[in-house]
């Protein structure tokens, strides 16, 4: 979708500092960090909200997870802990209409969120 930010982030159409990609995913730099380690980690196909999943989606957003926690680790922070959010629509927040999932880490993260 060329009106999709994450989809032209995706193609390299609008930089982004990207920390890992493959045929899949694409894994970035949060723009506004919320956390030393802030990044997104989005699928390459356009998927709207979590609401638009279809079930051969759900292997797809399973290894968003995994490539997430694969990126923690790197980074030094699979012990100490991290976080992953995906929020769907505006009661959670979600101002992208892509699916990304949240990676935050380096910070005592309070919970529950505000
Ligand atoms: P949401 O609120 O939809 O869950 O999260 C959207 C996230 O995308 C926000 O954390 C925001 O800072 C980030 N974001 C918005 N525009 C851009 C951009 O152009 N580049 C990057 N790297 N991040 C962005
Ligand atoms: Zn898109």
């Amino acid at each position: 979708m060329s009106s999709c930010l994450f989809c032209r982030i995706a193609s390299a159409d609008i930089p982004a500092k990207v920390i890992y990609q493959d045929a899949d995913l694409v894994a970035f730099e949060d723009i506004n960090p919320q956390a030393p380690l802030h990044c997104l980690v989005i699928p390459r196909r356009h998927i709207g909200t979590l609401n638009d999943m279809t079930p051969e989606d759900a292997t797809l957003v399973g290894t968003m997870h995994y490539r997430a926690a694969q990126i923690a680790r790197e980074r030094g922070y699979a012990d100490g802990g991290f976080r992953t959010v995906i929020n769907c629509n505006a009661d959670a927040g979600q101002t992208v209409f892509h699916i990304h999932l949240h990676l935050l880490a380096g910070r005592r993260l309070g919970w529950p969120p505000g």
